[in-house]
């Protein structure tokens, strides 16, 4: 039914990659009103200056529209590239030898210049190096402080700067590049909500990141390498939101093991109560077609049912013809699946079992009191969000409208499922929190005359990490009149 739903009464959220089809004022309000909670920055492609362009135009959006937009911006990382050719590509033949060295100077059908150190004392006879997005496969034979032997086992044209995989060992490479560490300090300047750290290795990636982020923003670590599957519990307990990063997980990795490891790291996620995206090729088709293919839609459901935060586009709204297209089929897709009335019995077959704090039993309580007392939604008052979280985390029947006093707080919640962020001025007494509450959750068209809402808080006020209230009050709509925040 048309306008029964609104964008934000969707509980999963949806990530939408901008770029050159998509870095227009217009464009960007465009997709925003399709559905987009949430706008990512990829730092692979193009200048910090036009990135400074692009973030002001969503500020602008955020200024007008009087909601909290989410940017994350996501780090290049280490990617390992080859060196250039004399003739800008060579061809490469199975069977035959083929080595990478240090030597300065244009390639040929021999070799070819790697200007990776690391990757010298990392390979291994029997290493494989995956080339062109796995594309070509060459075996190493024999490896030098200064030249890798490898022999082609599968073949095809090698050109200038293509990508290398290394998926069978840890490379010994500091988790941010010197790019790295300049786009950090940028996107932080900027103000951005989250940063995403590519092709992470260890947990100690992720913490060095949080340690040069000083929580000025949140870490979101991406999958994307069988190294981290390894340590995965430690990367997400350390994390503060996780991507499956589909592409370069699938090169690595065989393509067929990516759908169990999709659900393990969405499950691991869901456990820890950090906000899980869902990447890459999710409606591939649709970069140049105004429809997806069946498949495509069925992936975008499934990774709803695996209750994911977030599902999100890449060249599809960054590259594509059909950006708007793609976020409204996203969006269509994710209402359609939380209106189906198994979806509370799937999303629930992940079991969370809570923490002993009482912030997890204000949120596992709150959750199971919404469908006793037909409560419209739950409203949470958070200074960190950490509350708004571990609400999240027990996948609620009902949206969470969370307040919150700071800004930073707001502006992370378009990657957390059903959190409805919204800036405002603490309360200092239970009235003002009971009124605040009503008069938000009308005024945010969550509720209505009538209808009850559950309330949770800390008391004493003020004091952040004491969650310890849960109050459940019925609108009599008369709320709205109240004092401005
Ligand atoms: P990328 O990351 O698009 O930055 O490569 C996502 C992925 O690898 O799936
Ligand atoms: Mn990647």
């Amino acid at each position: 039914m048309p306008g029964q739903f609104t964008p934000r009464a969707r509980k999963v959220r949806v990530l939408a990659t901008l770029g050159p089809a998509s870095s227009s004022p217009e464009m960007i309000r465009r997709l925003w009103l399709a559905g987009a909670d949430a706008f990512r920055i990829n730092m692979s492609h193009g200048a910090q200056a036009d990135k400074a362009t692009l973030i002001g135009h969503i500020r602008a959006l955020e200024r007008e529209v009087g909601r909290p937009m989410t940017i994350l911006v996501d780090l290049q990382g280490p990617k390992l590239r080859v060196g250039q050719f004399a003739e800008g590509r060579t061809e490469l033949t199975v069977g035959q030898d083929f080595a990478l060295d240090r030597a300065q100077g244009a390639g040929d059908r021999d070799h070819v210049h790697l200007p990776h150190p690391e990757l010298f004392a990392a390979a291994r006879p029997g290493t494989r190096l995956l080339l062109d997005d796995g594309k070509l496969v060459l075996r190493v034979t024999e490896a030098e402080p200064d030249r890798i032997d490898t022999r082609v086992e599968v073949g095809g044209t090698l050109s200038n700067n293509k990508g290398v995989n290394v998926p069978d060992v840890v490379v010994p490479m500091a988790a941010l590049t010197p790019k790295d560490h300049s786009d950090l300090a940028f996107a932080l300047d900027q103000g951005v909500d989250w940063i995403a750290l590519s092709f992470v290795q260890r947990p100690e990636d992720v913490a060095e990141a949080k340690r040069l982020i000083g929580g000025r923003a949140g870490l979101l670590a991406k999958i994307e390498k069988p190294a981290a599957i390894h340590r995965l519990t430690e990367i997400v307990e350390i994390a503060d939101a996780v991507m499956v990063a589909r592409g370069d997980l699938g090169v690595e990795l065989p393509p067929e093991t990516v759908p169990p490891l999709q659900k393990q790291i969405v499950e691991i996620s869901r456990r820890y109560g950090r906000p899980v995206v869902v990447a890459t090729q999710m409606l591939e088709s649709m970069i140049k077609a105004p429809v997806p293919t069946r498949a495509e839609v069925s992936d975008v459901a499934t990774a709803v049912y695996d209750g994911a935060d977030a599902i999100m586009l890449s060249a599809e709204s960054a590259a594509g013809d059909y950006p708007e297209e793609s976020v409204a089929m996203m969006d269509r897709i994710a209402r359609t699946v939380e209106a189906d009335p198994m979806f509370g019995a799937r999303v629930h077959f992940t079991e969370t079992r809570p923490d002993l704090t009482t912030a997890d039993a204000v949120a596992e309580a709150a959750t199971a009191m919404a469908p006793t007392v037909s409560a419209r939604a739950i409203v949470c008052f958070t200074a960190s969000g950490s509350t708004a979280r571990r609400i999240a985390r027990t996948r609620p029947p009902v949206p969470t409208l969370v307040l919150t006093p700071e800004a930073r707080t707001a502006g992370r919640m378009g990657l957390v499922w059903g959190a409805h962020g919204v800036l405002t001025k603490d309360v200092g007494s239970f009235e003002e929190m009971v009124a605040k509450s009503k008069r938000m959750a009308l005024r945010h068209g969550l509720a209505e005359a009538g209808d009850r809402i559950i309330v949770t808080a800390g008391v004493p006020f003020g004091i952040p990490g004491a969650t310890n209230v849960i109050h459940v009050v019925r609108l009599t709509g008369n709320e709205l009149k109240g004092y401005d925040e």
